[in-house]
């Protein structure tokens, strides 16, 4: 916690010392009270016989200090808030920013409803502790100090029964504490699960009144949220122990002290005005080590929330991008990949990938057939490093991929992944993410290619039209048609396209594969496809299987040499034939 206040308090500094400092001089002005009071009863009442005019001054005196104490408090809260608000937007935005620097792997580690989760409640906790921190953990203490001054120099003798008091309040205080933090951690991360379950429900709901499975989801759901009630309240049962123990050895004092100070005023050793302000004082030590012990429970209960956000902020990249200020650029799109291997997780026994040694020359159009799980796409994502292979090498443009900065590569490698989303906002504002300065006829020249111009155009805004999250309000043949676009619009080196026109007719993907061929000459291009039609007119195709590159060869070599091609070939022309 203290590292994340010391990281991200910086623009909020003054709205953080004001805060304090304000509270300190509300406890100022509230432990003058009971001293006035105390005046009041044995000057006023006792001593002078009653002075009204000397009741009347300090009881003003009393209501001027009490004002001022309240408005201490009140503008303490208001800076505590600034400050805490600006210290958990601080912390969002450094973990957004972290994000961004993610590889694929990091991201896998942490599931989106997750990351929401982190961003939004365990904030909010982080902003309660702040506030108390500012507070309860300033006030309770400089309070503490000042009424046990007090109090022991009002009477020491009666102030031993603290002596017993606290260190029962601290024994029974750090076995809350100690207790509770790993239930709120769990309790965290069930409400992880219960928000990713909630997430796959909302974005699979249309799938899930197709399959009818209503109930099934709604059982599912039931499932989780019990478990987050189960753990919020083994969580909760044992924060909520703090308020009536305090309580108990609060009233124990009370009646200690009101025990022995009524002797004390029988045997003349204390007035009765003393005993009236040191009771005041007792219930200030008590409230005070209440709000104490109420903070430091917030506190524990962010500690969990300050742990996942540090797991956040602390993440390694996987990928060491040294080369980052490189200016290296791609020069050409050709690729070469000797004795490549790779594996997803470094435990794994078998790799994903084995033995791959491929050159493509600049220019060259490939195709990659074979079976689902052959490899396809993890070959690809190896190019622009959105993974990194553990043995080989891999030359982009003759120069070994990690000599380029991460920028620079991604910036000569552009990849339409299977699952590629568009984002909410106009199809020109989708398009500018391939490149904002790019010119409206640059997006249009790039639209047209992707053969996504013409629908666009029968849109009633045209380029002006809004995407909804995900590009949900078009169909699945245009949003593949649109990211390709998209990443043309870049002017890539090579662009790989990872069964990026699945959804599109055969016929409109055989006009976006003659635009790319005639078109962008120079630009290598990959292409992973299911259809043969997707691949036939390329250079070479690639046949992998289980992780290996089985063969090479252009339509009519593969045709003759090689049965799995020939037979996906004369099953898909039949299909076609048939229809
Ligand atoms: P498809 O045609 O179905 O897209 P593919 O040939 O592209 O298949 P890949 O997606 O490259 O196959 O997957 C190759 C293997 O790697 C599969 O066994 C798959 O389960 C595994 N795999 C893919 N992505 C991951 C990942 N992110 N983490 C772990 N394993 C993965």
């Amino acid at each position: 916690m203290f590292k994340l206040l010391k990281d991200y308090t910086k623009d909020g500094w003054l709205a953080c010392i004001l805060g304090p400092l304000l509270v300190i001089l509300e406890v100022v002005f509230d432990l003058a009270i009971p001293y006035v009071m105390s005046l009041i009863i044995d000057e006023g009442i006792t001593s002078r016989g009653g002075d009204v005019n000397y009741i009347i001054r300090l009881g003003l005196i009393m209501v001027a200090l009490a004002l001022i104490g309240g408005a201490c408090g009140a503008f303490s809260g208001v800076f505590a808030s600034i400050a805490s608000c600006k210290f958990v937007r601080n912390i969002r935005t450094a973990m957004l920013e972290k994000i961004q620097t993610y590889d694929f792997k990091n991201i896998e580690k942490y599931p989106v409803s997750s990351i929401v989760v982190r961003m939004t409640s365990d904030m909010r906790m982080l902003r309660m502790a702040y506030t108390s921190i500012v507070r309860m953990m300033v006030r309770a203490p400089f309070n503490l100090i000042l009424t046990f001054y007090m109090v022991v120099r009002l009477n020491s003798s009666l102030s031993l029964i603290f002596a017993i008091a606290i260190p029962i309040l601290g024994c029974g205080l750090i076995y809350i504490m100690t207790n509770a933090h790993p239930r709120f951690r769990v309790m965290m991360s069930k409400f992880d699960n219960m928000n990713a379950g909630l997430k796959e429900n909302i974005e699979g709901i249309r799938v899930a009144k197709n399959f009818v499975r209503k109930d099934y989801e709604e059982k599912k759901f039931d499932h989780v949220s019990s478990d987050v009630l189960k753990a919020q309240r083994q969580a909760e049962n044992i924060i909520i122990l703090n308020q009536p123990f305090f309580e108990l050895v609060m009233y124990a004092c009370m009646i200690a002290v009101a025990w022995f100070g009524g002797r004390f005023i029988i045997f003349g050793s204390l007035t009765t005005g003393q005993f009236m302000s040191y009771l005041s004082y007792v219930r200030q030590i008590l409230f005070s080590l209440l709000g104490l012990s109420m903070a430091l429970m917030q506190i524990v209960n962010a500690r969990a929330s300050v742990d996942r956000a540090n797991e956040v902020l602390d993440e390694k990249p996987n990928l060491d991008d040294k080369n980052k200020d490189s200016d290296l650029v791609i020069e050409d799109g050709s690729i070469e990949l000797n004795n490549v291997y790779f594996k997803y997780f470094k435990e794994a026994i078998n790799p994903t990938l084995s033995n791959i040694n491929l050159k493509i020359e600049s220019g060259e159009t490939i195709g990659i057939l074979g079976p689902t799980g052959a490899g396809k796409s993890t070959l690809v994502q190896l190019i622009p490093r959105l993974y990194d292979i553990y043995e080989g090498k891999i030359k982009v443009g003759g120069k070994d991929i990690k000599d380029y900065s991460l920028h620079n590569l991604r910036e000569g490698v552009s990849v339409v992944l299977q699952k590629n989303v568009l984002f909410s906002g106009t199809i020109e504002e989708n398009m500018r993410w391939g490149n904002p300065d790019a010119s409206k006829k640059e997006i249009i020249e790039a639209c047209k290619n992707a053969q996504a111009h013409d629908f666009i155009m029968s849109f009633p805004d045209g380029y002006n039209t809004v995407l909804e999250q995900g590009g949900s309000n078009v169909s699945g043949g245009q949003r593949q048609r649109l990211c390709i676009a998209r990443a043309l619009l870049k002017k890539p080196k090579i662009i790989i396209l990872d069964d990026s026109t699945s959804a599109v007719d055969t016929d409109t993907d055989k006009k976006i594969q003659i635009a790319l061929k005639e078109k962008l000459k120079g630009m290598t291009t990959i292409i992973i496809a299911q259809r043969v039609s997707s691949v036939k007119e390329c250079n070479r195709i690639i046949i992998m299987n289980e992780g290996r590159i089985e063969d090479i060869g252009n339509h009519d070599e593969l045709l003759e040499r090689n049965e799995v091609y020939r037979d996906l070939y004369n099953t898909q022309l039949q299909g076609v034939a048939n229809v």
